[in-house]
């Protein structure tokens, strides 16, 4: 089975206008204010540009989007027939892209204080090693997934442990969900607790394994995953290198210059590094489909490099300002030409959210000096991740042809976002529900044209 070759639509909906019967076609359509981001500009913030139909329709078929415009437009003749989710009083976005989370830290979120590695040493490495238990971790993905979905996050690009099992469990059940995922075991071993530890021959052994069973399945790929230069000896390091030479359309997925401290401690474990970035360099780890988590402690020579490898960066504001770590300088980034996405890095960040982690990530731009726009906000969330995960020509817009990952967002689900955006206009009402919005506001989550929201939206 491929998703491509068809996943099951949405049967039967409250916002139908007729019942749906097991006969149902596959297609249906979306009614409300659409609203996503076009092809920006440039590389700068601001050169994003906002698309909006009011009153607008998609038409989904067999999991994509097949027609887009005013619903006056294309709700007629062809398509009279299709059962319409009516959602004229919400916005109709493109499924929110998570560009870096760990989904064995789902029950260590919001916990109390410390640096990178203290917190690594008393919360993570112990979360992790509990994965051993395979129960734990099939559950802890099945809630982790519902997240996600109540959220209104689509895709995501996720860190497993290093038991090769928790790789499998977390594709098996996004594989059911029928969503595109990206993940990978970790691979470390040194300098973390020996539960946890794989080898440099294991790790390259058991990653080999799964990318060969999971790159390319479904909506699934593959992230050769060394949690980060500290945790991997230089044999480790080169047998990244010989997979990330192997595999070149699997994706390399890693934390860099996240804190003063990590960043200190890795110029003393690799004294003949230029910088943390040469590290992985060296390896061969700075290429096309790698996702580096963080990059708050760059130069203007990393950055370049960065650009010029097309390797992207996962901006995670609310794990940097939770754990202290720092403020990305989130325009050099843009600026220098890389592809940056926007992460929640769950359980460091301590939201799912990924409209309180645009939020987030206005302020840390803010204290920058490059307040950004609802514009600009949306494009990091959505186009702007996929570009980074390269994926951009299946998701994170809503043109015909495109994956149908599409989220309903309510303004009017609290009273005090009802209120807000009672008399603003549509741009402001975007703003606002980065800001004021969460879980609430996800009036539905349709992952592959399937409604996958655990409580809202049309029946699956
Ligand atoms: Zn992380």
């Amino acid at each position: 089975m491929t998703r491509d070759a068809g996943g099951p639509v949405a049967a039967g909906a409250e916002h139908n206008e007729e019942a749906m019967t097991s006969d149902t076609p596959t297609a249906f359509a979306l009614r409300g204010t659409i609203v996503d981001c076009g092809p920006a500009a440039g590389p700068r913030v601001g050169d994003e540009a906002l698309r909006v139909t009011e009153d607008g329709a998609l038409i989904i078929d067999n999991g994509r989007i097949v027609a887009r415009g005013p619903a006056g437009e294309i709700l007629r003749e062809d398509s009279a027939h299709l059962p319409v989710h009516d959602y004229r009083d919400c916005l109709l976005i493109p499924g929110l892209i998570d560009s870096h989370i760990h989904y064995p830290q789902t029950d260590i979120i919001a916990s109390y204080g410390e640096h990178l590695l203290a917190w690594l040493e008393r919360y993570t490495f112990p979360a992790e090693a509990a994965f051993a238990d395979a129960d734990l971790a099939r559950e802890t993905a099945d809630f982790f997934l519902a997240e996600l979905f109540r959220n209104g996050t689509t895709t995501a690009m996720v860190m497993g442990t290093s038991h090769a099992r928790s790789a499998d469990i977390i594709f098996e059940a996004a594989r059911r969900e029928g969503m595109r995922l990206v993940a990978g075991k970790v691979m470390m071993d040194r300098n973390c607790p020996e539960a946890i530890q794989d080898t440099a021959e294991s790790g390259y052994r058991e990653s080999r394994e799964l990318l060969e069973r999971w790159h390319g399945v479904d909506r699934l790929a593959y992230a050769i995953t060394p949690r980060f230069a500290p945790t991997s000896s230089e044999a480790q390091l080169e047998a990244t290198a010989r997979l990330a030479r192997e595999f070149p359309d699997a994706y390399v997925h890693t934390h860099l210059a996240e804190n003063r401290k990590e960043v200190a401690w890795v110029g003393e474990l690799f004294p003949e590094a230029r910088s943390y970035l040469d590290v992985y360099d060296r390896y061969g780890l700075v290429r096309e489909r790698s996702m580096y988590a963080h990059c708050i402690y760059l130069d203007d020579t990393d950055r370049r490099r960065m650009a010029e490898a097309g390797a992207a960066v996962a901006f995670s504001p609310t794990s940097n300002t939770f754990l202290g770590s720092g403020l990305l300088d989130y325009r050099a980034t843009r600026e220098a030409g890389i592809r940056t996405g926007l992460a929640t890095d769950v359980g460091g960040g301590c939201s799912f959210s990924m409209l309180r982690t645009a939020s987030e990530a206005y302020k840390v731009s803010c204290l920058n000096d490059t307040p950004l726009s609802a514009t600009s906000l949306l494009h990091l969330a959505t186009r702007g991740s996929a570009e980074a995960m390269d994926i951009g020509d299946r998701v994170g817009h809503l043109d015909p042809g495109m994956e149908a990952d599409v989220v309903v967002l309510d303004p009017a689900a609290t009273p005090l976002t009802a209120r807000r955006s009672a008399r603003a206009t549509l741009e402001e009402t975007l703003f606002a529900l980065f800001f004021l919005g969460d879980d609430r506001h996800v009036a539905a989550t349709f992952v592959g044209g399937r409604n996958a929201h655990p409580e809202r939206g049309p029946a699956p």
